[in-house]
């Protein structure tokens, strides 16, 4: 396995500001120290709570929003000290489906003219060349020709995220990052897209970082998981052995709250205390502390680190 993107101690803060002069009361620690790597090929899952950093994390990996500290490494090289023409490239190499095909869409557009837009912006194919490239990404994503004529309005929602993946897709990529790309649509049109996505990645050879709060989604189209809380990736494995035996308490406390399709299973439901606390103010030590049930004293003052256990990585003072 290679890596393609290499996360280092990233963390994006976001100021508070108060008052007449917007003077800096304190942060938003959105994202708060991520470590790992996306292999090539893979289709890396980040799920957790709404408020935990999933997006932050997946706009900051594309440079949508410049981190506050740390690195994240594309092929080995500093996305931070890239520019001119590397940046060109790199800005087509990493794309992003967004969660809400009906907000991303320009209304004015028509559907051939939004997904040309790409290509227009990259200078690339001109004319016919650009009308038959446009065709050809209508087909790839289950559109037809006659819809290049047409507005986004006239979709339905299923529709319109195959427009948004045909925009991401124009440019070749090599990473996707789709943030909720099924939440807003219904659910017999959820795996609809789900299969897109994936029959796209084998055809494209692309790679994946998707972003839910739906852990059945995830599960399913994901190689590997990593799981979320206040800014933080707690536990990170591959699917089966996260879904299968969760280490981390947050995780189990998650995975028990997703219904089991066999009634003859039983299983304990773990109801979490308490509401996640704020990101601007967050708990001291682990900052899970408050909520978790196995919570030891050293919880309190000591955060744990983001270790390997097993081949797996947790963050948890239960395996130091
Ligand atoms: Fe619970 Fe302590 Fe592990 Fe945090 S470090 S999840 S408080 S046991
Ligand atoms: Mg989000």
């Amino acid at each position: 396995k290679q890596p393609l993107v290499e996360i280092k101690n990233l963390k994006k803060y976001f100021p508070i500001r108060k008052g007449m002069f917007k003077k800096t009361v304190g942060h938003v620690k959105a994202v708060d120290g991520l470590d790992f790597t996306i292999f090539k090929g893979e289709t890396l899952g980040l799920v957790g709570e709404s408020g935990c950093g999933k997006s932050t994390t997946g706009r900051t990996i594309l440079q949508l929003l410049s981190p506050t500290e740390g690195e994240v490494l594309y092929e080995g090289k500093n996305l931070l000290d890239m520019k001119g023409a590397e940046m060109r490239k790199l800005r087509k190499d990493l794309q992003m489906v967004f969660q809400d095909p009906y907000a991303s869409l320009d209304p004015r557009l028509t559907v051939g003219e939004l997904i040309a837009e790409p290509l227009q912006i990259h200078q690339l194919y001109q004319g016919k060349e650009r009308d038959r490239r446009v065709d050809e990404l209508l087909q790839v994503v289950g559109l037809h020709s006659y819809h290049a004529k047409r507005y986004a309005h006239e979709f339905s929602g299923g529709q319109r995220q195959r427009i948004g993946i045909a925009r991401a897709l124009a440019l070749n990529p090599k990473l996707i990052v789709a943030d909720e790309p099924v939440s807003a649509l219904d659910v017999s049109i959820q795996s609809q897209v789900i299969n897109l996505l994936q029959d796209l990645q084998e055809q494209f050879e692309l790679t994946y970082l998707f972003i839910a709060h739906d852990l059945s989604v995830v599960k399913h189209i994901s190689d590997r998981v990593g799981v979320m809380y206040l800014g933080r990736i707690v536990e990170l494995a591959d699917k089966n052995d996260l879904y299968d035996s969760p280490m981390h308490p947050y995780t189990k406390a998650l995975l028990s709250a997703v219904p089991v399709p066999n009634p003859l299973i039983k299983k304990e439901r773990i109801v979490l205390q308490g509401d996640v606390p704020s990101p601007a103010n967050p708990p001291s030590g682990c900052t899970f502390h408050p909520r978790c049930s196995e919570c030891m004293d050293i919880c309190r003052t000591e955060k744990p680190a983001f270790q390997e256990v097993n081949g797996r990585y947790v963050a948890c003072h239960l395996y130091s």
